[in-house]
């Protein structure tokens, strides 16, 4: 007998012992009779009978559902590579203007998938994302379009798949909160993706829109931190809150433009790549340039003045300042985009100085006009009080700051430049004193500035310059210059600079050169303090700083 045989019979031995158990004993341990063994024997076959139909109509289910034609599949799928074979008179919609008066109406849509959630086999959520909106769509199985295989696959795309959609408006029953479009839901009819995710992402989108006080009240979510989200800056971008952060970058440097345009200045563009280091400091990138070398641009300062010696009489520049500082801080990047400006005056540099507080007045109030959307959506992952400012804006002498900072307690020389902590420090008590976040610092010490500042004439210890703060740090420097050339050669040596390297700037003078004033801002750092988001880097699309050349 083989050993297989064997057993089977010890099988049967063992159900012929636990039947003679089961014939003597019922649940109160009495003996069955004959009649009630048979019921139960029938029980027993009925309820196996009921297994095996059980098992074969699943099995046959089975059978079916892979053999089923699948009535939606002209309705989804992966959309053939875009190579602009087909133009349509299809009408596009952006989330952005999606919203209760399209109810009724099919839309198409091309954006991100942000998020999905599928609800059990026959229902998936999604949100789907474009630049700095958000809208909830769903798909649910019915009878004849969209199949239980179309929302499965629906369910199943990676988040950041790029699809195309038609969809119908519908009102939702309560206002979608965690959408930008809370009045409007999609119906989807059809969804093609048009651009596959085709790697991991490193992190999710939903962990880079995170708040700082969301992450704190629940340990459980993810924090990216700044270093992963600039070493994936695409990724990083995306999220809502970036795209808005540019989209106000851009405003600011629209509105400085739109300003300066209707006060007549002109745009200038400057060289950066130059002879000789613009201001003598050792702060410059020296690059190759063929057979000699050649350093990149700290500003546009001389430039920017050799136009006003042109004529122009009042000219701006957008571009970038390289700065060769190995300055790890908060507020300072190797390369930045300066916002310059130079006018001409007819008395006194003041004309200049106010102007240009007018034109930051300009910037705040239109920014939190025009940019409301934006500004909400920044303020939702980095929470910050709107800034206060006067509109004929505060204006304090050094001597002033120094005064209050002493009573302060700090101790300061009467002619020292301030550190960054009493910077702050002066910008906490300037909130406290006259309640505003934007002020204007004139007469600053002659000696902590540039050689082409103008000394003020009543005490030549101070200077005809000025720095403006925004949340009690730097965003702008600016001064009159010294437009005459002797007393521009006699500064510049005092300051143990050869008159030589800078001759070609003297010369710009010495045909003559009307009085003028100007000054130079970092626009990422006017972004980053009117924002409240406390680096730099998150304001910069791809920040250089002394750490940093890549992405
Ligand atoms: P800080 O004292 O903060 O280093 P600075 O006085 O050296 O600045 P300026 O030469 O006065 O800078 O430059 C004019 C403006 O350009 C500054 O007010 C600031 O807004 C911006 N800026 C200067 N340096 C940097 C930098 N390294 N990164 C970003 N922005 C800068
Ligand atoms: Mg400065």
């Amino acid at each position: 007998m083989s050993e297989q045989e064997n057993n089977a019979s010890k099988a049967e031995v063992e159900q012929l012992t636990e039947k003679v158990e089961e014939v003597i004993l019922d649940a109160e341990g009495k003996p069955l009779s004959k009649k009630a063994l048979k019921k139960l024997e029938k029980e027993r076959e009925k309820e196996q009978k009921k297994q095996e139909r059980l098992a074969r109509e699943a099995a046959e289910r089975a059978a079916r559902e892979a053999n089923e034609v699948d009535y939606a599949v002209d309705n989804y799928g992966v959309a053939k590579l875009n190579m602009s074979q087909q133009k349509s008179s299809t009408k596009w919609t952006e989330v952005k203007d999606l919203g209760e008066s399209l109810v009724g109406q099919t839309v198409h849509i091309q954006a991100r998938l942000h998020t999905s959630r599928a609800v059990g086999a026959k229902m998936c959520f999604l949100v789907l994302r474009e630049s700095t909106s958000t809208a909830q769509a769903v798909v649910s199985v019915d009878k004849d379009s969209i199949s239980k295989q179309m929302v499965k696959f629906i369910a199943s795309l990676p988040s950041e798949s790029i699809v195309s959609i038609v969809a119908t408006v519908t009102k939702p029953a309560e206002p979608i909160k965690s959408c930008t479009v809370g009045d409007a839901e999609l119906q989807i009819s059809k969804l093609f993706v048009t651009s596959e995710v085709k790697t991991m992402l490193p992190f999710s989108l939903e962990d880079a829109s995170r708040s700082e006080a969301d992450v704190e009240k629940d340990p459980s979510l993810n924090r990216v931190n700044l270093d992963t989200r600039l070493n994936n800056r695409v990724i990083d971008l995306r999220t809502t809150t970036n795209n808005a952060i540019f989209k106000i970058q851009a405003a600011v440097s629209q509105l400085f433009r739109e300003f300066l345009e209707k006060q007549s200045f002109t745009e200038i563009h400057t060289p950066k790549i130059i002879g000789t280091a613009s201001e003598g400091g050792s702060n410059v990138f020296k690059v190759t340039y063929f057979k000699q070398d050649a350093f990149l641009a700290q500003s546009p300062q001389l430039y920017k003045q050799a136009c006003i010696a042109a004529d122009f009489g009042r000219v701006y520049e957008i571009a970038p300042v390289f700065r060769a500082e190995d300055s790890n801080t908060h507020r300072h990047l190797t390369e930045y985009i300066g916002l310059d400006l130079e006018c001409a005056f007819r008395e006194h540099y003041h004309e200049v100085m106010y102007m240009i507080g007018d034109m930051f007045v300009y910037i705040f109030k239109n920014l939190e006009e025009r940019w409301a959307h934006e500004l909400e959506i920044v303020r939702k992952q980095y929470p910050s009080e709107k800034i206060k400012f006067d509109e004929k804006p505060l204006r304090l002498e050094y001597k002033d700051a120094v005064a209050l900072l002493r009573k302060a307690g700090e101790e300061i020389g009467d002619f020292d430049d301030f550190s960054t902590p009493q910077e702050k420090l002066l910008g906490r008590l300037v909130k406290q004193e006259y309640d505003t976040d934007f002020y204007m610092l004139d007469k600053f010490p002659l000696a902590v500035r540039p050689f082409y500042t103008m000394p003020d004439p009543e005490n030549p210890q101070y200077s005809n310059s000025y720095d403006f703060f925004l949340r009690g740090e730097e965003i702008m420097s600016g001064a009159q210059r010294v437009h005459d050339a002797d007393f521009l050669r006699q500064r510049i040596e005092s300051f143990g600079i050869d008159t030589e390297s800078l001759k070609d700037y003297i010369k710009a003078f010495e045909y003559g050169c009307p009085p003028h004033a100007g000054g130079g801002v970092g626009l990422e750092r006017v972004v980053m303090f009117y924002l409240g988001v406390g680096n730099i880097r998150r304001t910069s699309l791809f920040p250089r700083d002394p750490k940093r050349l890549e992405p």
